[in-house]
């Protein structure tokens, strides 16, 4: 099939490559021109694990190709899928502009049929407004899909080629076998693929996402109360984890949820539903919840160094909002820094492949190193705020050889609090007794 993907970011660049890998031939777009060289350039502007295999594949195949001439992108495609941001709004909704003017853009150039599948994250009733739109501007006709994106960040090629389920929202016949027709390869293994109305899919996107935020924000209370009781959330975690009605997964505590989807979409189905004048408590909670566990984090600290951190040398180890990525979209790390900065700390910082995001934010107020060692050098504490692989089995002789104290505040549970105590850290995770060295 002949496909078009608007908007190239994490999103976009991964699913236009992975339709493409399954034979179809796919045009990106995108509006940032430096984006669209480097990528015609061979070069990928993210870091995404196993994208580049693909990506080089494919476009050497000559079915993967990058444009910021929309016309030309859609005007032989069949399917044009939507990628858009939905960044957080003034009032926290998703703002719809990008999608809407997009939508616009596209009903203005094309000359026949075409299926416009929204891939972006949007409210409840945003297919019908994109309808709308659309066609106030083109007597062509088209139908509007909803097929919101469930990939995470880190693997999200392994994601996109074995989706759990593929969801897809639409009233149109064509539009559903042509979609199941693209959809076919990537759940040979049985996985569903789940058509239902436009309106259900957009909000199954919301759901998911905020039941998972709920279950992080349930998590990091239990852990609270954990360091208040004396119990250990990392024995509690896998005691209810192992009950099959709750699962083993997403219930590890650390310093709160970051990213460019969970905050935002939570923030924005609260919306909704403060909209529709529905009092969504538990959604509310999550958000508080969320916000204040990065704040007990930074009090660890703060209380061990008696509120005076002016000038100290503080390392911090893991900047992404999550491991395996680059993306730094509402990341604990950027609120801890700023928070750090604020009161006075020297901030120094390692990331296998955030620095860069990171330095573009702050300059020269966070000094980055070149390894995970480098950073430690003369440093009163360590802060670990994204559980990166290779952090979990260091060389403890080289930390404590570099590191000024021993003293680390671990906000992923990375580390286990026995061996802390037997290396002779001081150590302070999430929801486990502290050790003191
Ligand atoms: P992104 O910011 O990484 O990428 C968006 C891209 O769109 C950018 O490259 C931008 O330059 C481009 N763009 C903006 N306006 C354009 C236009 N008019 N024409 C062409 N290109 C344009 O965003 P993302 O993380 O890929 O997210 C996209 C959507 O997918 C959001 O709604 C998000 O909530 C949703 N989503 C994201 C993830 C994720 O893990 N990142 C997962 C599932 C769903």
């Amino acid at each position: 099939m002949k496909l078009a993907v608007i908007g190239t970011g994490y999103v976009g660049l991964v699913t236009g490559t992975c339709f493409s890998e399954t034979g179809n031939d796919v045009t990106c777009v995108d509006i940032d021109l430096e984006k669209v060289k480097r990528l015609q350039q061979g070069e990928i502007p993210i870091f995404e694990p196993g994208l580049d295999l693909i990506f080089h594949r494919n476009v050497s195949k000559g079915r993967l190709h990058f444009t910021s001439d929309l016309e030309k992108a859609i005007t032989d495609a069949q399917i044009i899928f939507l990628a858009l941001p939905t960044p957080p709004g003034a009032d926290h909704s998703a703002d719809l502009s990008f999608v809407l003017s997009a939508a616009e853009q596209i009903s203005k150039l094309i000359t026949s049929y075409k299926v416009i599948v929204d891939k972006s994250t949007v409210p409840v009733g945003t297919s019908e407004k994109v309808r709308e739109v659309m066609s106030q501007h083109t007597n062509i006709p088209f139908d509007v899909v909803s097929n919101p994106e469930f990939l995470r960040e880190g693997v999200a090629v392994e994601d996109f080629l074995k989706p759990d389920r593929v969801v897809i929202g639409t009233s149109s016949d064509t539009a559903r076998k042509w979609m199941e027709q693209l959809y076919e390869p990537f759940v040979r293994q049985g996985n569903p693929i789940i058509f239902m109305d436009e309106r259900s899919a957009e909000m199954t996107k919301y759901a998911a996402n905020a039941y998972l935020a709920t279950k992080i924000s349930f998590m990091n209370e239990i852990a609270n109360l954990c360091e208040l009781t004396g119990a250990d959330v990392d024995k509690v975690r896998i005691g209810i984890g192992s009950d099959t009605r709750i699962g083993k997964r997403f219930l590890f505590p650390g310093v709160g949820f970051g990213g460019s989807c969970f905050p935002k979409d939570v923030m924005a189905l609260a919306k909704t539903a403060k909209d529709n004048a529905y009092d969504f408590r538990i959604l509310n909670a999550v958000i508080e919840v969320n916000k204040n566990q990065r704040e007990f984090f930074l009090q660890k600290v703060t209380k061990f160094f008696k509120g005076d951190l002016q000038s100290k040398k503080i390392a911090i180890w893991g900047l992404a909002f999550k491991p395996n990525t680059d993306d730094i979209r509402e990341a604990p790390a950027v609120y801890i820094i700023n928070d750090l900065l604020a009161l006075g700390v020297e901030v120094h910082a390692y990331d296998p492949e955030a620095m860069e995001n990171v330095a573009k934010r702050f300059g020269n107020q966070v000094q980055f190193a070149e390894d995970q060692y480098e950073v430690l050098k003369d440093a009163e504490a360590l802060i670990i705020i994204t559980e990166w692989s290779e952090f979990r089995s260091p060389d403890f002789e080289k930390m404590s050889s570099y590191l000024k104290s021993k003293v680390i505040f671990d906000g992923r549970n990375v580390f286990s609090v026995d061996d802390m105590r037997e290396k002779g850290f001081y150590y302070e995770s999430i929801g486990r007794l502290t050790v003191h060295a």
